[in-house]
């Protein structure tokens, strides 16, 4: 059987959800109820899947009909879901509004990632990214947020993905999570509570496109992995491709990942570099990258770019990967390259739109962006 698509609900009542320890333990306190229950509802929520008060066994009858009446536990309602040849999967949720989010599993031989979605869209315009081309629409919340992960681990529980476990989180999705701090925040509680999801803080990792004051917000709290995305050594080439960079420039945002590892006891952060053939993949550039990683507690990822309808942009080849690589490496960098999966379904890397878009749509989509982009250069 596989696990049921969930009905969309009114939205009237309380969705717990997205609620963390300390907000569980503040509603059920409002209900004049003992904090204890917020740990009983974690673990049903969370560890058991349960979304029907009435399957909560150990609360009384009495609380059950009560909770029925003020709240409820409202999973995503899941739109399509695709298979790519490789394992991965990706699923379209629907979100309030009527808006669509994507959410990607890559399984591995030791380990699943579930790649998760912060924001409905992007407003980063980063020009090599797909999510960019449909614009910023709105900031998901915690219950959206987290709901990816208990959807997905639900799902993948079943016989028909043969019992997959999550033991991997990684923000990577749509959107900027840096820029929604307020509801990611309480969805890492949950990822990182054991009454939740449990999950150590090596395997939570924040990918940001370099929002200075939210990695020195992350840096003050709970240790999580940080995800950097650089795809160019200096400030010139990296505004073209990033333009928030215009906003925060290199020199602020390496002084960020210092005082970040300088925190999180010198843990490393991990750099991404999308490859784009031609555009960032020189050597000269390889040595820039590693000049401005010199001293850093760090590893490099190259990433392949991921080419999508109507992009002007094609992946490095392999040779130029791999010279690169050599380069950073000499010196001392961990580098990995990360291998493209799902590309069959649009689930790599900055191919997730969260639209029922036909290629033709999407070429059209970019174009206009493309157009946009040469109009404010
Ligand atoms: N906003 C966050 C997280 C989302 S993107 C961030 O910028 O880090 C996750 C990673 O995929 C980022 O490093 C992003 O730059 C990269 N990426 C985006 N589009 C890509 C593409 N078409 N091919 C390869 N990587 C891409």
């Amino acid at each position: 059987m596989p696990f049921p698509i969930v009905p969309e609900a009114p939205d009237l009542k309380s969705n717990l959800l997205g609620l963390d320890r300390a907000g569980l333990e503040a509603f059920f306190s409002a209900l004049g109820e003992k904090p204890y229950r917020a740990r009983q509802l974690l673990q049903w929520i969370h560890q058991r899947g349960v979304s029907d008060f009435a399957r909560m066994t150990d609360l009384s009858g009495k609380l059950r009909e009560r909770l029925q009446t003020v709240a409820e536990i409202r999973p995503p309602r899941v739109i399509r879901e695709q298979i790519s040849s490789d394992g991965t999967v990706k699923w379209l949720l629907s979100e309030r509004g009527g808006s669509a989010i994507e959410t990607v599993f890559i399984p591995e031989e030791n380990r699943g990632t579930l790649c998760i979605s912060s924001q409905v869209g992007c407003m980063l315009n980063c020009t090599f990214c797909s999510t960019a081309t449909q614009g910023f629409k709105r900031n998901l919340d915690a219950s959206e947020i987290i709901g990816q992960v208990w959807y997905a681990v639900n799902a993948l529980a079943d016989e028909r993905f043969g019992q997959r476990r999550v033991t991997n989180v990684v923000f990577m999705g749509m959107g900027e999570p840096l820029l929604n701090l307020s509801a990611v925040k309480p969805a890492l509680g949950l990822l990182r509570d054991d009454l939740a999801y449990g999950l150590a803080s090596r395997r939570v990792t924040i990918s940001t496109a370099g929002v200075i004051p939210g990695i020195d917000d992350l840096a003050e709290g709970e240790e999580f992995a940080l995800a950097v995305s650089l795809h160019a050594p200096d400030d010139e080439l990296r505004s073209r491709l990033v333009p928030l960079n215009r906003k925060y420039p290199l020199a602020d945002l390496m002084a960020a990942c210092k005082r970040f590892t300088g925190r999180h006891h010198r843990r490393s952060i991990t750099f991404e570099y999308t490859m784009i053939d031609g555009v960032n993949d020189e050597r000269r550039l390889a040595r820039g990258v590693v000049r401005l990683l010199n001293g850093l507690p760090c590893k490099l990822n190259l990433i392949p770019f991921n080419p999508f309808p109507g992009t002007p942009f094609r992946p490095s080849s392999d040779e130029a990967i791999y010279e690169f690589q050599k380069v950073t490496r000499a010196a001392g960098i961990i580098t990995t390259v990360r291998k493209t999966r799902g590309d069959d379904i649009d689930a790599a890397c900055g191919q997730l739109v969260g639209k029922l878009l036909s290629p033709s749509e999407r070429r059209r989509v970019v174009q206009e962006q493309l157009a946009r982009q040469a109009v404010n250069a």
